[in-house]
């Protein structure tokens, strides 16, 4: 299958809507990353979506859906969630709420609970709009890999996979949303985002934070979120996080540069804007502002794509405090690095 590559305009928009409707795949901009669409009541094309991301079947889908009046012949939204949904919806947050009947299993792996969302990209509204239908969509890449942020980036892994893409230019938060269960007594995010538990605590008067947020699962751990079970986000490239004081990080981070190119391998360095001046003479890309890191969310997965198109070997980069959109910056690098650490301020 010839993938088309869309502009948004009202006629590409029908098209691909009614491809939707029709049981095929299509790729679409939101505000978080690019999403790989199909009618998510066809059970089919759902399972479509599984083969053509090489997705393990255990890791449940996001359904989409333009307002909470279309999300509810799928769920059950109680006064909390909707309290919720409500304030940040549409929006770059997923809410887990109990399902009814009507998912499909091959949807949300078998589970109680289905991941609902309400994007606000205009272009993945409206066509969630003129389909008509509620649209299953992970992230468009290939299982494993770093999440796409641009059109070019869903053809560069699923080109002929899919009916079309179309084109909504760079996603603005470039992170996946924010997930929280809203099944438990106390709303559990399991994956952070672009909504922060700060952003959620004004609307609940609690929120906890899944602890495997910011480390590997243990032996036998189940993960409350079947998607963190898995290597995510990786470049093919090893890369390795380096934390501390930010000048031990500097010189140790451009010692570690200049021996791994006495090896022979290719190597850059990921660092903030502010410290950019520090590794003058290295092969260095700047990975946002550490004082903004909004802006680092959204051009992480671009930099780790970049880095496999240029063929680096080894990749070592700067890192960000743990904190508001930081969480998800480092849940995401993290699991890019395999979780490896250096820390500066231990190796003298
Ligand atoms: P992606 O589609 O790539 O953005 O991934 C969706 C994320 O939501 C994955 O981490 C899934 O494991 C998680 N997810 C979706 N539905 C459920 C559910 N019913 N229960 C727990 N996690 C879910
Ligand atoms: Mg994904």
């Amino acid at each position: 299958m010839e993938t088309l590559f869309l502009t948004p305009t009202d006629e590409n928009l029908a098209l691909a809507a009614k491809a939707l409707r029709e049981g095929q795949l299509v790729g679409m901009p939101t505000e978080t990353v690019y999403g790989l669409g199909a009618d998510a009541l066809n059970e089919s094309a759902v399972r479509a979506i599984f083969a053509a991301k090489g997705r393990p079947a255990d890791n449940p889908l996001i359904v989409h859906v333009p307002t909470i009046e279309a999300a509810e012949p799928l769920c059950y939204i109680d006064k909390r969630a909707r309290r919720v949904m409500e304030h940040f919806c549409p929006g770059p947050l997923t809410l887990l709420l109990p399902k009814k009947p009507i998912i499909p299993q091959v949807v949300n792996a078998g589970l109680p609970s289905v991941a609902i969302r309400i994007p606000s990209h205009p272009v993945a509204r409206k066509l969630l709009e003129l389909s008509g239908v509620p649209v299953a969509a992970p992230s468009a890449n290939t299982s494993g890999k770093p999440s796409p942020t641009t059109a070019q980036h869903v053809l560069d892994d699923l080109s002929g996979k899919l009916h079309s893409v179309i084109d909504g230019g760079s996603c603005e938060v470039g992170l996946e949303s924010t997930v929280i269960d809203m099944t438990r007594e106390v709303p559990t995010v399991l994956r952070p985002g672009g909504i922060t538990p700060d952003m959620l605590l004004s609307v609940l008067d609690e929120v906890a934070v899944a602890e495997s947020v910011l480390r590997p699962l243990k032996d036998g751990e189940k993960a409350l979120s079947p998607g963190m079970l898995y290597k995510h986000y990786a470049p093919k490239g090893t890369l390795t996080l380096v934390k501390g004081e930010p000048a031990r990080v500097q010189s140790l981070m451009k010692r570690l540069y200049h021996a791994t190119q006495q090896e022979g391998k290719s190597v850059q360095l990921f660092a903030f804007a502010e410290h950019l001046p520090a590794y003058e003479g290295c092969n260095v890309k700047c990975i946002g502002s550490l004082g903004q890191p909004e802006t680092i969310a959204r051009q992480l997965f671009a930099v780790l794509r970049q880095a496999d198109a240029e063929g680096i070997d080894v990749l070592y980069s700067e890192v960000v405090a743990a904190e508001g959109v930081g969480l998800a910056v480092m849940n995401r690098l993290s699991r890019a690095a395999g979780f490896r650490t250096i820390d500066a301020d231990q190796e003298g």
